[in-house]
C-alpha cells in the first residue's frame, strides 16, 4: 500500500540535500510527487489538491533543524498532515448511554459488515468486557442471518432469533425489548446491503435508524473499492446521521486511498479498520499508526 509514495519520497529527499530552508519553488517537485503518489493511490482528487495545499503552507518558509535534512523535513511534514487528514486523534467507539448501546451498520452488500459485525462484537467482549448482542435486520438475504448465527457461535455472543416471514421493523423492536430485558450493554445490528445504492435500501435503514436511535451508526466500507468507496460514502453519509465508519480488507492489495478521503467526504472518522477475514481481524483505527505505515 502506497508503496509508490515511500519511492517517490526518497526521490525527494535527495533532491533537496543541500538546502538550508524549504521554499516554493525548492517542493515543486516534492510535491509533484506526493500528488502523483497520492492519486495512483486512489485517494480522491479534491482530497489530494487539499492536502497538498495544506502540506506547502506548513512546509514553505520552514527552517530546517541541523538535526535534519530539508527532505526529512519534508516528510515530517507530509507525516503530520497524513495524521491531520485522517482526523489526528483516535476516535473510540461511543457507548455512552442508556443500555442496550445500539450500533447500526450500514454499508453495500459485499462491504463486509455482517463479518464486521461479528469481529465487533468479540472486539467489545474482549477489550471492553461488554455483553453484547448480534441481532440482522437482513431479511433479504436468509443466508446473511445464518452467517451472522454462525458468526455468533463461533465468537461466544448472544444471537437474537429472527422467524421466517418477520420485517426489519419487527425484529429490531423485538430484539431491542429482548436486550433490554436480557441487560445486554451493546447490541449490534447488521442491515441489509445492495450492490448498488438504492433508495429502497436508503429508506429502510432510516427507518431502522428512527426505531432504534443507535449511539453508533458506521458506515462500513470496503478499502478496495478505491474511487467507489468515496461515492458510496457521500451517499450514506447524506441519507444517514452516520457517527463513524469501518474500513475493511485493509490486508487486502488495497492502493488505501479511501482511508485519506472517507473522512473529508463524510466529515466521520474512521472508528475501526478490517485487516483479516477471520474474527480477530479488527483493529481500532489509529491516524498516527496508519500515517507511518503509508509513509512505510
Ligand atoms: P456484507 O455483505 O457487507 O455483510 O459483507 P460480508 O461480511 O459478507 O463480507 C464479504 C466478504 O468480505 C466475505 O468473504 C468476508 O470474509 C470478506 N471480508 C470482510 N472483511 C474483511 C477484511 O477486513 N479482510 C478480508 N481479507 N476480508 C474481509
Amino acid at each position: 500500500m502506497f508503496d509508490n509514495l515511500t519511492n517517490r519520497l526518497s526521490v525527494v529527499i535527495k533532491t533537496l540535500r543541500g538546502e538550508a530552508r524549504l521554499t516554493e519553488a525548492n517542493i515543486q517537485d516534492a510535491l509533484r510527487e506526493v500528488r502523483m503518489a497520492l492519486l495512483e493511490a486512489d485517494v480522491a482528487l479534491p482530497v489530494v489538491k487539499e492536502f497538498i495545499a495544506r502540506v506547502k503552507e506548513k512546509a514553505v518558509g520552514k527552517e530546517v533543524m541541523s538535526s535534519l535534512s530539508p527532505g526529512q523535513a519534508l516528510v515530517g511534514v507530509v507525516h503530520q498532515e497524513l495524521i491531520a487528514i485522517m482526523g489526528g486523534e483516535k476516535a473510540d467507539i461511543n457507548l455512552a448511554t442508556v443500555p442496550p448501546a445500539v450500533i447500526l451498520m450500514a454499508g453495500l452488500q459485499g462491504a463486509g459488515k455482517t463479518t464486521s459485525s461479528g469481529k465487533l462484537a468479540k472486539w467489545l467482549m474482549e477489550q471492553k468486557k461488554k455483553k453484547v448482542l448480534l441481532v440482522s435486520c437482513d431479511t433479504y438475504r436468509p443466508a446473511a442471518i445464518q452467517q451472522l448465527e454462525l458468526l455468533a457461535n463461533q465468537t461466544g455472543t448472544d444471537f437474537f432469533p429472527v422467524h421466517a416471514g418477520q420485517q426489519p421493523k419487527e425484529i429490531a423492536a423485538a430484539a431491542l425489548d429482548f436486550a433490554r430485558r436480557h441487560f445486554h450493554d451493546v447490541m449490534i445490528v447488521d442491515t441489509a446491503g445492495r450492490l448498488a445504492i438504492d433508495e429502497a435500501m436508503m429508506e429502510e435503514i432510516r427507518e431502522l435508524e428512527t426505531l432504534l436511535k443507535p449511539i453508533e451508526t458506521l458506515f462500513v466500507v470496503d478499502a478496495m473499492q478505491g474511487q467507489d468507496a468515496v461515492n458510496t460514502a457521500k451517499a450514506f453519509a447524506e441519507a444517514l446521521p452516520l457517527t463513524g465508519v469501518i474500513l475493511t480488507k485493509l490486508d487486502g492489495d488495497a492502493r488505501g486511498g479511501a482511508a485519506l478521503s472517507v473522512l473529508q467526504v463524510t466529515g466521520k472518522p474512521i472508528k475501526f479498520a478490517g485487516v483479516a477475514e477471520k474474527m480477530t481481524g479488527l483493529e481500532a483505527f489509529h491516524p498516527d499508526r496508519m500515517a507511518s505505515r503509508i509513509l512505510g
